[in-house]
């Protein structure tokens, strides 16, 4: 990988506090590198063993089980997607309002939620399953994707995982949400006028051109394969955050061919077994897939990806908090994304042997 000086980081940052932009939403995140010079203790923790079955009577996700609402899950051999029976959107929702002075604003919004169970096997998570079974999950994320942004009533679709109980996740059974609603979330709509606005001047996707720019430097890709890019951004808030990058400036999963497709599978079943090896814990995230809002125009300006935000720090324990300046001023790390690439990069892709290090 050819290393050109522009897009590397310069000695003198290297070491100095700065603040990095992320181009994507127009934030900015301090880095405070030489808090990170001190040696790090090398905690190392017991880890209790994962010690699920890989079915669990009481849980409402496992195959042939009843729900909450009494609905019985079919006994599925691949994934299941179903309407959350808890669900944060209705689709039955008044057009309801109110407009104090711009003051005190809000808006009635109807969506749906639902879940997809990534296997019926209760002891699993993606690092685990086949690469084939990952993509019966890419394809379903294509065809909910595609299903619901097409009705009238739906502008985005935000398909997302939340893993582990560090993340406020209640089931360890493995599985994902869709959240598709009326309105274009806030992240997304920062991210879609961001694009759109360099798509303008360029005729260029904005990850296009930074992809371009993470290759010749090289110093922040973790991995990659012949349809997607594995990197830690720029401006990663996050300790070992990563972006997804297509190659191809697709607007989503639904324009990736077999190929993409299977290529989206293999870097989602080789990057989290990596996470689960930094560690040496089933790795807690959310992460989700940013594709073109479904309002009904093109969206030319934008490229698909996925963020992973992990939230755990220096162990299996020690996690990072956005509190005190990050939360009245702005985000805040000490280790560069720099340093966090070249650790994810060092890291096995096959799960490390029971009792090694
Ligand atoms: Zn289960
Ligand atoms: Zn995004």
């Amino acid at each position: 990988m050819g290393v050109v000086d522009g897009a590397t980081v310069p000695d003198a940052l290297r070491e100095q506090p700065h603040r990095r932009l992320n181009p994507l939403t127009g934030e900015w995140v301090l880095v405070s590198p030489h808090r990170a010079l001190r040696p790090w203790q090398g905690q190392v923790e017991e880890v209790p063993p994962d010690t699920r079955p890989s079915y669990d009577p009481a849980c409402y996700l496992c195959p042939g089980n009843t729900r909450a609402g009494g609905e019985h899950n079919p006994e599925y051999t691949g994934t299941f997607v179903f309407d959350n029976d808890f669900a944060a959107l209705k689709a039955e929702t008044p057009a309801a309002g109110m407009d104090v002075e711009g003051l005190l604003v809000a808006r009635g919004e109807a969506g749906v939620a639902r879940v997809i169970c990534f296997s019926p096997r209760h002891d699993l998570s993606l690092p685990g399953m086949e690469v084939s079974a990952i993509r019966g999950v890419v394809d379903v994320w294509a065809e909910e994707y595609a299903r619901l942004g097409s009705r009238p009533d739906i502008g985005h679709v935000q398909i997302f995982e939340n893993k582990g109980e560090m993340m406020g996740c209640s089931n360890p059974h493995p599985h994902g949400q869709i959240w598709a609603q009326q309105s274009i979330p806030l992240s997304v709509r920062r991210e879609a006028e961001r694009q759109e606005e360099h798509f303008a001047r360029h005729r260029r996707t904005l990850l296009g051109d930074v992809l371009r720019l993470e290759m010749d430097a090289g110093e922040r890709i973790v991995f990659e394969n012949d349809a997607f890019v594995v990197l830690v951004p720029f401006w990663a808030v996050w300790p070992f955050e990563t972006l997804v990058v297509s190659r191809e400036p697709v607007a989503s999963v639904t324009e990736l061919d077999d190929a993409g497709r299977d290529g989206l599978a293999d870097v989602l079943k080789r990057l989290t077994q990596r996470y689960d090896n930094l560690f040496g814990v089933s790795f807690p995230y959310s992460a989700g897939i940013h594709q073109a809002p479904t309002d009904g125009r093109g969206h030319p300006e934008w490229h698909l990806h996925m963020h992973f935000y992990p939230p755990l720090l220096r162990s299996a324990t020690v996690r990072k908090f956005m509190v005190g300046y990050e939360m009245l001023g702005e985000p805040q790390r000490d280790v560069t994304p720099e340093s966090s690439a070249e650790r994810l990069r060092a890291l096995p892709e096959t799960p490390r042997v029971k009792g090694g290090s």
